[in-house]
């Protein structure tokens, strides 16, 4: 014999069931995006990438007394296994198609750090020098900028803080139009 549950479900099959106080304990709704940037702001790979003094700092963080490794951050020595690239140091001309080349080989998604007063404004170097870049932000999207001369590894955990907050936040549609409109301007600027 149906009972009176059974034949409601005959009446109305599309009905949800409920969903029991056991269950909902044990179950975490989230969206992709979320889960996606969940993963990715908890183990971020940064290139091992330095072109001056400020890079002296950022081989301090990687030491034991900073303990980057706390964050899910691992140094990687190729831009394939990274998806992190802190600017660590002046740029110079003849540096920037090689930071552009670097950049292109690591794969989406992945992020900027400009650290440094030289490499976000070409810093002591911008006002005569021939050489320097005036800004890494017109060879490749930052996505955060760390000033300082140099910055102490203490602002660096503090940047990457900030990313990984930004991360939380990521759209994946939003950031396949930023990498689209990247694509674009180095297609026709370069
Ligand atoms: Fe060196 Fe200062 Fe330039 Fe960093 S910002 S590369 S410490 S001169």
């Amino acid at each position: 014999d149906l009972t009176t549950q059974d034949k409601e479900r005959i009446i109305n099959p599309i009905e949800r069931p409920t969903v029991t106080q056991d269950l909902s304990e044990n179950v975490i709704l989230t969206t992709v995006d979320d889960l996606y940037n969940w993963a990715r702001l908890s183990s971020l790979w940064p290139l091992l990438f330095g072109t001056a003094c400020c890079f002296i700092e950022f081989a301090a963080l990687i030491g034991s007394r900073f303990d980057f490794d706390r964050f899910g951050l691992i140094p990687r020595s190729s831009p394939r296994q990274a998806d992190l690239i802190i600017t660590a140091g002046t740029i110079t001309m003849k540096m920037a198609p090689q930071l552009v080349r670097l950049y292109e080989q690591m794969p989406e998604p992945k992020y900027v750090i400009a650290m440094g007063a030289c490499t976000i404004t070409g810093g002591m170097f911008s006002v005569d020098s021939p050489t320097a870049v005036r800004g890494v932000d017109k060879l490749i999207p930052v996505d955060v900028y760390l000033p300082g001369c140099p910055p102490r590894p203490e602002a660096i955990i503090d940047a990457i803080i900030k990313l990984r907050k930004k991360i939380a936040n990521d759209s994946m549609q939003e950031r396949s139009l930023i990498r689209q409109t990247h694509r674009f301007y180095s297609t026709t600027h370069n």
